[in-house]
């Protein structure tokens, strides 16, 4: 039986160490494909075009909706975000995990597209300890910050649905987690929809 592949969302507050976990998450398992994300935000320090996101101009952003070449898209703190149509379904199509790191109005879009896209939300500990990261991640101003704690507020409101979340305490158990999470998701009914109905022909065949 040939493996499909799930297109699992990984949402959080900005913070909460998503980028940390994925990273993780591809270094010691096999089987992902991380998806990269266009936007409008300048990229920061370090960051470069096309290994954490495609920096595009508004104009060129807005021309990549016009033609559907997004999945999904959304305004986050003032820069537009999204998912690039066409490697997500080649990689889905080879049987890979697709991993979209996206905020929470891009995984309900997804969510409406395909049924069987698995959404999960990574928790920071406490919210003091979320700000913590923020600052000491260092790559944001104060003001950015205090717009993100803001959004985190907003997006707390929306985390019923999601199908989990998971605990980013320590980073290790974090990462495990995720991925017992996503092996079990494989093996749901909804997810296994060709090779139940290929068991049920079988068994009409022997009757
Ligand atoms: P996000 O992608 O959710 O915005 P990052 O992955 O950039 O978050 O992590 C934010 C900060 O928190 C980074 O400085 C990162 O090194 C740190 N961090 C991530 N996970 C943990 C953890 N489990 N414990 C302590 N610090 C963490
Ligand atoms: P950051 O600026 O910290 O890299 O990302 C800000 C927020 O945008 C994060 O919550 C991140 O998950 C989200 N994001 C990144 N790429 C996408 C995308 O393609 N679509 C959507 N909807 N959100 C995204």
């Amino acid at each position: 039986m040939k493996r499909k592949g799930i297109l699992i969302i990984v949402s959080g507050f900005s913070g909460a160490g998503k980028g940390t976990l994925v990273k993780k998450l591809l270094e010691e398992y096999d089987g992902y494909a991380l998806s990269i994300s266009a936007t409008t935000r300048k990229p920061r320090p370090g960051e470069e075009d096309g290994r954490e996101y495609f920096f595009l101009e508004k104009e060129q952003f807005e021309r990549r909706i016009a033609e559907d070449g997004l999945i999904e898209y959304a305004c986050y703190c003032e820069n537009y975000y999204g998912t690039p149509r066409e490697y997500v379904e080649r990689q889905l199509a080879e049987g890979k995990d697709v991993i979209l790191e996206i905020e929470i109005q891009g995984a309900l879009k997804v969510k409406k597209q395909y049924e069987d896209a698995l959404l999960l939300f990574v928790m920071p500990p406490s919210a003091g300890e979320l700000k913590r990261r923020l600052v000491g991640r260092g790559t944001e101003t104060g003001e950015v910050i205090a717009k993100r704690m803001c959004r985190a507020a907003e997006e707390a409101e929306g985390i019923e649905a999601y199908d989990y979340i998971v605990v980013n305490d320590d980073l290790q158990t974090c990462v495990r987690q995720l991925h017992e999470i996503i092996t079990a998701a494989h093996h749901t009914p909804l997810r296994n929809k060709e090779f139940i109905e290929n068991i049920r022909t079988e068994l009409e065949g022997e009757k």
